[in-house]
């Protein structure tokens, strides 16, 4: 593991054209195999974290660095985006296809990335032929079809039942421990930020920025046993009074 952090960012402002002042004095340091969740409400900048360390958007002030730039990154987003007329083996295809990798090296790529997903069976299947959660799962078999270093995630499970999402949520932690992923996930939900993460940033809004930044402990094995034990609880706790402040903060500044 490198000391260096995969991604930096110093000191971010960022202001659209229209006046919003997206962040102010951001600043935050995502190291090599982290699971990072940012948490907040809505419009407190959460997306345009993501999109700078992507670099789709650039700082207004401030320094964005990211080393490993040679790997590639993946984006997963709330909406899975499938082409419907392709199959969800052709849909796993797309990014390889445009990056003009030959069918002969796609093919066990695409495979590896369905059984990473658990989707082989589907790999013929449309997607309207599938549920919500099998949809996010092409969607991120097509981001670790290009093998990423750094998984980002924007609400990927924001729209799915419960149960759906729990499943994912275990699902994610295993690709994570077998494809040494380092992830910085968005989410609205105390309780999967807690169950996922390494350490949450806790964000308020107008200006986006930091107000909490807390470590999660947990056991090797994040199993039913942790989702339900007084542990996951207790952080689950600190990390909603965390989040209370932030939502406070809003009023006062409002
Ligand atoms: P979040 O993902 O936490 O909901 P965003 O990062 O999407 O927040 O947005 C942060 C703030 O910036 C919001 O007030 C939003 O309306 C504003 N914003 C985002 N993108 C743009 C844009 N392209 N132009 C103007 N304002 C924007
Ligand atoms: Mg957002």
């Amino acid at each position: 593991m490198s000391l260096a952090p995969l991604v930096s960012l110093r000191n971010i402002a960022k202001r659209f054209a229209n006046g919003t002042e997206a962040l102010r004095g951001f600043s935050l340091d995502i190291h090599e195999g982290g699971f990072v969740s940012l948490l907040g409400p809505s419009g407190c900048g959460k997306s345009t974290v993501l999109r700078l360390i992507a670099g789709l958007t650039d700082p207004t002030e401030g320094t964005v660095t990211r080393t490993q730039q040679d790997r590639p990154l993946g984006f997963v987003f709330q909406d899975p985006t499938l082409m419907p007329w392709r199959t969800v083996r052709g849909n796993v295809h797309l990014p390889l296809r445009l990056a003009g990798i030959s069918k002969t090296l796609a093919i066990p790529r695409i495979e590896a990335a369905l059984a990473q997903v658990g989707l082989q069976r589907f790999a013929g299947s449309y997607p309207r032929q599938l549920s919500g959660g099998m949809k996010m799962r092409v969607s991120i078999a097509r981001a670790l079809v290009m093998r990423p270093t750094l998984l980002l995630m924007d609400e990927p499970f924001a729209a799915l039942d419960e149960i759906t999402r729990a499943r994912l949520n275990d699902d994610l932690l295993q690709l994570r421990a077998s494809q040494r992923l380092t992830i910085v996930f968005v989410t609205h939900s105390v309780y999967e930020s807690v169950f996922l993460s390494d350490r949450v940033v806790v964000m308020a809004q107008h200006p986006g920025r930091v107000i909490a930044d807390i470590q999660i402990e947990a056991p090797e094995i994040r199993d039913e046993a942790y989702r339900t034990g007084e542990l996951y609880n207790r952080q689950c706790r600190h990390v909603s009074a965390a989040l209370r402040t932030a939502m406070h903060e809003q009023d006062v500044a409002a």
